[in-house]
């Protein structure tokens, strides 16, 4: 999209990330100086991919060093912006205690990024990327929905700090920052959810993000005897970033915006691989949801029957018409995704 007010540095936190390096690259592209927002200003390995891309396109970047819990530490990053991306959240599947490690950074994060915005009189546009996750819980929610597709209305209302707690830490931060966005009238919040982000990552040598090693698995002979048909939504990590800069600069934007390309499963998503990379070992069928319901448990602890049951052999789906008609979005095959990402594994050796 084109950007009219280029003047003003726009802040990006957890700017390290997978989603946020493809904004950050958006902006730098339009000229726009970035204020990276990042745990380690030092950590050269963690920002070389942002680096090589403020070398060559026309903005800038300026790092500040930032931590979701500590607060007040948003303070020089948000220095004179307009627009605020707030990205930053952990995604992993790989933690000891949710509390600490999930709920508290998303939660309280988000809280305190927002409460800067509150002392920041330039602000106007808050851009806080939540999650689809922070809308269902289970792929049986999206059968249960009216009409049978997920919409903006919709809440997470099963997820615990037992069950799919990194869902609970988006449903939580979400509702934090409408809770403080109502509170003053200053600047407007607009949330982006996207349901799973695939497609290449920048940050490929220094990457955290759940997608990339949800995707690994797909390639690297784990799931080779077989795919759960996990029903889940799937968006290109490019037009996840297009979204977030239409949402940030477009002032009619307004609440919540469903951003999911495609209504698939896991077993769908390997099947996009196979004329390409069918030399890999991809799964090539389905697991038998009995079979899942006896191993399963045993095998991830996160594969719990009651995941098995309300997500397995169940269809996905979300209605995207919102985005599409109010910022004009329009979003990649699934294919080009697959391949684009899965092509990304090989050249940076992670399978
Ligand atoms: P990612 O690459 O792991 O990015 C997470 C970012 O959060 C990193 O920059 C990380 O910084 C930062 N972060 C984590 N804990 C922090 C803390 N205590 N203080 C400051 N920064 C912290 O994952 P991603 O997939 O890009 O996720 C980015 C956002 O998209 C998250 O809000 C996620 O919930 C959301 N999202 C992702 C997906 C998906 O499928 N990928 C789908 C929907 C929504 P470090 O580099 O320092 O660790």
């Amino acid at each position: 999209m084109t950007i009219t007010d280029k003047t003003k540095p726009v802040l990006v936190t957890g700017a390290t990330g997978y989603v946020a390096a493809w904004i950050v690259k958006g902006l730098l592209e339009e000229g726009i100086t970035v204020n990276a927002a990042v745990r380690n200003p030092h950590d050269k390995k963690k920002l070389a991919h942002l680096n090589k891309l403020a070398e060559t396109l026309p903005g800038n970047i300026h790092y500040f060093k930032s931590d979701l819990l500590e607060e007040g530490s948003y303070a020089a990053a948000m220095e004179g912006c307009a627009v605020v991306f707030h990205t930053a959240s952990p995604f992993t599947s790989r933690f000891k205690d949710a509390q600490k490690e999930l709920i508290d950074p998303a939660v309280k994060g988000t809280a305190n990024v927002l409460e800067q915005a509150n002392k920041t009189s330039s602000v106007k546009r808050v851009v806080v990327t939540s999650s689809c996750a922070a809308i269902y819980n289970d792929a049986i929610d999206t059968v249960n929905a009216p009409g049978k597709k997920l919409t903006e209305a919709m809440w997470n209302e099963t997820a615990s700090l037992t069950y799919q707690p990194y869902s609970y830490s988006k449903t939580l931060a979400e509702k934090k920052a409408w809770e403080i966005s109502e509170q003053q009238d200053r600047w407007d919040l607009v949330t982006i959810n996207p349901s799973f982000v695939l497609g290449p990552a920048l940050n490929a040598a220094s990457v955290t993000s759940e997608s990339y090693h949800i995707l690994k698995q797909l390639g690297n002979g784990t799931l080779k005897a077989g795919a759960p048909m996990l029903g889940i939504g799937v968006v290109d990590v490019r037009d996840v970033a297009e979204a977030h800069l239409r949402a940030g600069f477009t002032p009619e934007a307004k609440g919540r915006y469903i951003t999911s390309a495609h209504n698939s499963n896991i077993l769908e998503l390997a099947n996009t691989l196979q004329a390409k990379y069918g030399a890999y070992p991809l799964p090539k069928r389905a697991l038998p949801k009995w079979l899942l319901m006896l191993v399963g448990p045993m095998v991830n602890k996160a594969f719990s029957r009651r995941f098995i049951r309300d997500n397995v052999n169940i269809p996905w789906n979300a209605d995207n018409s919102k985005i599409i008609k109010a910022l004009g979005m329009k979003f990649k095959p699934l294919k080009e995704t697959m391949e684009d990402s899965f092509q990304v594994l090989i050249d940076h050796k992670l399978i």
